[in-house]
């Protein structure tokens, strides 16, 4: 798509600040991060919205998913299950649509968090 914002990330016309990149996803940081860590994950290919995926799409959108673990560990915000019960985390979003608070209309999954405590709702 040629007016699409992370279509050009995606071609590297635009730059952003890459934290992972495979032949089928990037993810990257967030312009306006809501959190300590908020990253971005997009697969490479144009998909508007979560509600334009069909079946073809049902792996990519468990490798997308799949990221969101591996990031967050990358980036402090993993999951750990101590003997007091599981601490850290991240949120991860899919807004879809404009009730759904979507602005870029290129799919991706927010991984929202950080090493410390926060509430963002976005
Ligand atoms: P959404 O509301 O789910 O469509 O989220 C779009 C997100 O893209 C927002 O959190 C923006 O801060 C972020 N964003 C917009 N432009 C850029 C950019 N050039 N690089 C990185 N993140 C961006
Ligand atoms: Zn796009």
């Amino acid at each position: 798509m040629d007016n699409c914002l992370f279509c050009k990330i995606a071609s590297k016309k635009i730059p952003a600040s890459v934290v992972y990149e495979d032949e089928e996803m990037l993810a990257f940081k967030d312009i306006n991060p809501a959190a300590p860590v908020h990253l971005l994950v997009i697969p490479k290919v144009h998909v508007a919205t979560l509600s334009d995926t069909t079946a073809e799409h049902t792996a990519m959108l468990g490798r997308l998913l799949a990221l969101a673990p591996k990031l967050a560990e990358e980036h402090g915000c993993a999951v750990v299950h101590g003997p007091d019960g599981p601490q850290g985390g991240y949120k991860t979003l899919i807004n879809s649509g404009p009730n759904g608070g979507q602005e870029v209309y290129h799919l991706h999954l927010h991984v929202i968090g950080g090493p410390k405590p926060w509430s963002g709702q976005r």
